[in-house]
């Protein structure tokens, strides 16, 4: 029997990340990507002459391991690590949170005497909640009855119900009293009053592969082409610049191909989609192969947290002598956060849930030309910003009609924090959710394919019933960030999704 053949439509890092498990597997493999680059979502671009930028991901730190090893990607890749998180906050005070904690626990006594008494117990709980995610990671969704039996083997048995009924906010305040030390620790994706919040955080602490967590010497696209080079080397074959309009299902319900903006069809055993689950079934599936109830809940995917993706080229370096007196390490500035307190999240996320930019976001600032000199011109500096939070649709108008000022606005926000910041860029670039979705048919900018909120996690993914990687169509399966486990920079859901297609043609 001829190998099977497969089509993948959309070559970002997940996609990758399949064609090459399933090339490795024998499969005559074609993935077709929109762009005419790979990686979408981990890409680096040169948006400002002379100023190169990881254009949407700019924080490498959930890469697994046998992602990394299989692909040979430590071959291929040079990461390196940020020394320290700054938070900066008004008044010139500062604070850095470092992966050694008894350095972290120093430098915050300096900072609110008495704040780190807790801190220990801060970061075994998010241990034994990364220890609890961590074995379901590379397989199928567990069930509730797996996280609570994983809960009692790990020694805490209430462990998975604390995190689906707290929230992030009573979690902080229950370790820190100082508000300034509580907008260091407070993190969500959307509301962090909302019950289950902790969910996400958990997510974000299964352990992690500490060479890989920071930024790739390149920038994210050196990921993204390291994995193309392996799926390469495993048989895929990679065609750039080739959009798919639509996934062919024959009469009997089958997926056998794919027609592409141009005209010309290529048939398949079997397609797979990088694309979140909404824009494959609602965009390139014709909605007659579907269940209208099975479209209906497809539609009801939550994507309801966006962000601004801010670059900047700068002629100099930040200043930052204020927080850390004249002669301070540069590589102090390679990554920043700027969150002064709960009470400011909170009001940067009900800024979006009414429908404008955050007027006081939270930002994550990095400055990669410290780390990858290479990315700016001499003297100059490449520095990136992840705005939160940016409704995916206005209350009033278009993001084309507020770009400009919404970008004013987050250049006066980060000149509050870094003096000479306004004064020393020399262009910037700024994408709303509206341009990732031109970009990058990411419906809504929804950088995870579907939010990352409590009821949209394991069995949830994309949604209950839904089949995950597998979908109603035989034939068709879906890799990206939209199935289990989710969003961000993992390969786990390419990988997972190549594991299901494996184990079905063994059936
Ligand atoms: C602004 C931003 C900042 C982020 N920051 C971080 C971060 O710092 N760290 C982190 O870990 N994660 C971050 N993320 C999240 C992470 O990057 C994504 O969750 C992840 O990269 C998604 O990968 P994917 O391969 O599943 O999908 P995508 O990257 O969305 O890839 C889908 C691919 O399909 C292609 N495509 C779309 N339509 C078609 C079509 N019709 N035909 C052919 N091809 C098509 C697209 O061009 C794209 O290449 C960020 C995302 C964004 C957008």
């Amino acid at each position: 029997m001829d190998p099977a053949k497969v089509v993948i439509v959309g070559g970002g890092h997940n996609g990758l990340v399949t064609a090459f498990y399933l090339a490795r597997a024998g499969m005559r493999v074609e993935v077709l990507e929109a762009r005419n680059n790979v990686g979408g979502a981990v890409a680096t671009e040169e948006l400002i002459p002379g100023f190169r930028f990881s254009t949407c991901a700019f924080r490498l730190w959930g890469l697994r391991k046998p992602v990394i090893e299989d692909m040979r990607l430590a071959d291929r890749v040079t990461v390196r690590k940020p020394e320290a998180v700054l938070r900066l906050y008004p008044e010139d005070r500062s604070l850095r949170q470092w992966s050694d904690l008894s350095r972290t626990a120093a430098e915050l006594e300096s900072f609110s005497p008495g704040s780190s008494a807790r801190l220990l117990d801060w970061s075994m709980f998010w241990e034994q909640a990364g220890s609890l995610y961590e074995p379901f990671v590379l397989r199928e969704p567990p069930s509730e009855k797996e996280l609570r039996e994983r809960s009692v083997e790990i020694g805490e048995p209430g462990l998975y119900d604390v995190l689906r009924t707290t929230n992030m906010v009573s979690l902080v305040q229950d370790h820190f009293s100082d508000e300034a030390v509580q907008g260091a620790y407070i993190a969500a994706p959307a509301d962090p009053r909302q019950p289950g919040s902790p969910l996400e955080t958990a997510w974000a602490s299964i352990p992690l592969e500490e060479d890989w967590a920071g930024l790739p010497v390149g920038g994210m696209g050196a990921l993204s082409s390291a994995m193309a080079a392996a799926a390469v080397e495993s048989g895929a074959v990679i065609k750039t610049e080739s959009p798919v309009k639509r996934i062919l299902v024959d009469d009997e319900g089958l997926a056998v191909g794919v027609e592409l903006q141009d005209g010309s069809c290529l048939d398949s055993d079997i397609v797979v989609s990088n694309l979140s689950p909404r824009a494959t079934y609602t965009r390139l599936v014709d909605s007659g192969a579907l269940d209208p109830q099975f479209l209906k809940r497809v539609n009801g995917i939550l994507s309801t947290i966006g962000y601004l993706k801010f670059h900047a080229g700068l002629r100099e370096p930040m200043d930052l002598s204020r927080y850390l007196g004249p002669d301070y390490d540069p590589n102090a500035a390679s990554y920043m956060r700027i969150t002064r307190s709960i009470s400011h999240y909170v009001s940067a996320w009900e800024d979006s849930a009414a429908g404008r930019p955050a007027r006081d976001p939270v930002i994550q600032l990095g400055t990669h030309s410290v780390l990858d000199p290479a990315s700016a011109p001499p003297g100059g500096h490449a520095v990136s910003a992840l705005v939160a939070f940016a409704p995916p649709e206005l209350e009033e108008g278009t993001w084309d009609d507020i770009r400009t000022s919404a970008a004013e606005s987050v250049i006066d926000r980060i000149t509050e924090y870094v003096p000479n910041f306004r004064e020393a860029l020399v262009d910037y670039v700024m994408f709303t959710p509206t341009d990732l979705e031109n970009r990058l048919g990411m419906l809504q900018g929804d950088i995870h394919h579907g939010d990352h909120l409590p009821g949209q996690f394991f069995i949830g993914r994309p949604f209950p019933g839904s089949g995950g990687w597998r979908s109603p169509i035989s034939g068709l399966y879906l890799c990206g960030a939209g199935t289990h486990p989710g969003g961000e920079v993992s390969g786990s859901p390419g990988y997972n999704c190549a594991a299901a297609i494996l184990s079905d043609r063994c059936q």
